[in-house]
């Protein structure tokens, strides 16, 4: 079980309240780093510590490495049937205290509980499905002319691979790296984001507990500065799954080997389109829960919406009477429909592009910092509606991450086309038509990894590959699924005579 040290810290009313301190996982040990830990705090009330993490150094990034290079011969030699027992007992954990865990989340993110639960079931779900799929992961037999000779692929786990995740969805997404690496054999070293440790080490608890052998996995906490290059430049580590922005992916990119295997799922600028025959109440329900949802923090989030002109006014002025009636708060209050900003820098930034968008387009509807009872110690900041936004406008173009939505009239569907596909991202994207045509012909126009029609933008299957086209992602091997195996594996060509 997990080894944590209690503390007391000054509670917002003035009370003692206990911070439990969290230890990495190195090589079987729950252990400290040499540095003094960091806390972790509540976005929703920035007085509330919800644990303090170790501030790992380059040292104890180089033992985790370490520990799993060592680590790596037995794990992959180890049964496969074993493996997979090991994935559904961490299963059975993380469902266990799939309540607890949500919480914390909640806590630590500050996304509504109902989705920090939805998303620790869905990671269930996902070990699960990769502790039966890895089973069945095959090579390929082919024919040939010699009667004597047997051609056929084996597939065999790379190594040592380093998992780095974001905070927005801090158990899923390293469930879904971590799951198919394992299952396949690979030794893994994961770092969560620094913004949300607590679900990360949960989810290492939850391997821990299932008896995964030491060495096999390593969590490490810490700033990417002091742990990103000793667990991502080693030739030692054979791939690295990386979740996050796209100025960091690209970097970490630039800095490895040739013969490191990279997975990138970094940012995007998701539009979705309304044509004029769209049913508007529908097309409003899927802006507001693909765009806001989550505070807009969701890399598949709306926040490009490209309404045909016809419709452009009626869409409008039904979206704000929506967004007006979201209830806006602490995520571990029932009935909220939309939380806190994640971080300080997070509120910083959402409200830098507020400012933008002031300036450059038409301001509808909210953008501002919210205080006074209930939010004066969290980042809280209402959403914000622009319109006449065209092409060029930075809040167009740039990622924003923020409960920030840009409408953008189009006069055709070529129209909508032309400008959902001017962007250099390509993550996801969606459609609001009861067009059967322009169903068919969006699926193929549009420059996206994600399609989704008469759906949010955002959501994803944990048992159908996900990723993003052009600066999205690094467009080498897709997660989630059948295909989310593949990355982890390499193919051998065997010529067997007798
Ligand atoms: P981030 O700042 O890029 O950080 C992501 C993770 O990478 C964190 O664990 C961070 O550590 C670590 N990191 C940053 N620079 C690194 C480096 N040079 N070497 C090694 N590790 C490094 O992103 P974020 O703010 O957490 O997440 C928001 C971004 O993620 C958005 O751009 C969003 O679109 C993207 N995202 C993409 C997807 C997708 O599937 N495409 C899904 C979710 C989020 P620290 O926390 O210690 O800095």
């Amino acid at each position: 079980m997990s080894d944590v040290a209690v503390q007391t810290a000054p509670a917002s009313d003035g009370s003692a309240a206990k911070v439990e301190t969290f230890r990495n996982r190195i090589d079987g040990e729950w252990c400290h780093s040499a540095s003094r830990p960091f806390d972790n705090l509540n976005p929703a009330d920035t007085s509330d510590i919800v644990g303090r993490f170790q501030a790992s150094t380059a040292e104890d990034a180089e033992r985790a490495v370490g520990a799993a290079q060592a680590a790596f011969e037995v794990w992959k030699k180890t049964p496969i049937s074993r493996r997979a027992a090991i994935l559904n007992r961490a299963a059975d954990h993380l469902d266990a205290y799939a309540d607890r865990t949500a919480r914390e989340m909640t806590r630590e993110m500050g996304k509504a509980l109902n989705l920090a639960k939805d998303e620790i079931l869905r990671s269930v779900q996902t070990l699960r499905f990769y502790a039966v799929e890895g089973q069945s992961l095959t090579g390929e037999v082919f024919p040939n002319d010699d009667p004597d000779m047997t051609v056929y692929t084996l597939r065999e786990p790379l190594g040592v691979v380093s998992v780095i995740t974001p905070w927005n969805f801090p158990v899923s997404i390293p469930a879904r790296k971590i799951a198919p690496a394992l299952i396949t054999g690979n030794t893994v070293v994961f770092k969560p984001s620094s913004d949300a440790p607590l679900s990360g080490y949960r989810l290492a608890e939850a391997f821990a507990t299932a008896g995964l052998p030491k060495g096999v996995l390593n969590f490490i906490t810490g700033g990417a500065g002091e742990v990103g290059p000793a667990i991502t430049e080693p030739p030692v580590i054979r791939a690295i799954s990386f979740t996050g922005s796209t100025a960091a992916g690209e970097h970490i990119c630039r800095s490895v080997g040739f013969t490191t295997r990279t997975q990138m799922e970094l940012g995007g600028k998701n539009p979705l389109i309304v044509m004029d025959d769209a049913d508007l109440d529908k097309a409003v329900d899927l802006t507001v829960k693909g765009g806001l949802s989550l505070a807009g923090q969701a890399c598949t989030g709306t926040s490009r919406v490209l309404v045909m002109k016809q419709v452009r006014a009626e869409f409008t002025e039904r979206l704000v009477a929506k967004v007006k009636a979201l209830k806006i708060g602490n995520g571990l209050t029932a009935g909220m429909d939309m939380g806190p900003l994640a971080t300080a820098k997070q509120l910083e930034t959402v409200l830098r592009y507020i400012a933008i968008g002031k300036q450059e387009a038409t301001h509808v509807y909210g953008g501002e910092r919210l205080t006074g009872a209930g939010y004066e110690r969290g980042y809280y900041v209402s959403p914000a509606i622009f319109a006449d936004v065209s092409q060029e406008m930075t809040i167009a173009r740039e990622e924003i991450f923020g409960p920030v939505i840009a409408i953008i009239e189009v006069s055709s569907y070529a129209d909508a086309i032309a400008k959902a596909n001017d962007t250099e991202y390509g993550l996801s994207a969606a459609i609001v038509t009861r067009n059967p045509r322009i169903m068919h012909d969006f699926a193929n126009d549009i420059q996206s990894g994600t399609v989704k029609i008469n759906r949010t933008t955002t959501g994803n299957l944990v048992n159908a590959p996900f990723g993003g086209l052009k600066r999205s992602s690094t467009s080498t091997f897709r997660e989630s699924g059948r295909t989310g195996l593949e990355f982890y594996t390499q193919i051998k060509t065997i010529y067997r005579g007798c």
